[in-house]
């Protein structure tokens, strides 16, 4: 099976919800949970027939889930949730700062890390933020609803995606 292939799910209501390797999508068509919108030139053969593995499925019945929650907190997702700006001077993200300073009580959350430049992070060091010049841009949050879009947009998506993807 080719493994670089994967396919981007939606919700019910054709708002993209994540992106699927071909064991998980098969999984899922198999179990009648999805419709496909666009096949790809892949097949996939099982003992009693063969079909197309999917770019793209719609679920058949509507998810409500607390995406935040599953969004792993990591230096990625940081990035991802900041658009790769630092968030003290609006130049390019290179790592992410504790605005708390975990030396300083600071716990390791979604709304006390940024992502920050190499220059901010260096000025900043395990200072509080009224201790530097450094403002923050925003307040940092829990990563948005929109969050996977986001997350499938920086990932070079499949071109077959995109319609699916602007109507977000
Ligand atoms: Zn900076």
């Amino acid at each position: 099976m080719n493994n670089n292939i994967r396919t981007l799910v939606l919700n019910s209501t054709f708002r993209p919800l994540s992106v699927v390797n071909p064991k998980r999508c098969i999984s899922l068509l198999m179990r009648d949970k999805v419709t496909s919108l666009v096949d790809s030139s892949i097949k996939f053969h099982s003992e009693k027939d063969s079909f197309a593995i999917p770019k793209v499925v719609v679920l058949k019945y509507y998810v409500k889930a607390p995406y935040a929650r599953r969004i792993a907190l990591n230096k990625d997702n940081i990035f991802i949730r900041d658009n790769y700006i630092c968030q003290y001077c609006s130049s390019s993200a290179e790592s992410i700062d504790h605005i708390v300073p975990k030396s300083r009580g600071g716990e390791h959350e979604w709304k006390n890390i940024v992502a920050c430049c190499k220059t901010c992070n260096l000025k900043k060091a395990d200072k509080l933020l009224h201790e530097t010049h450094l403002t923050l841009l925003k307040n940092p949050r829990l990563p948005s609803d929109n969050f996977w879009i986001k997350a499938i947009l920086s990932s070079s998506p499949d071109p077959a995606w995109k319609k699916y993807l602007m109507t977000a």
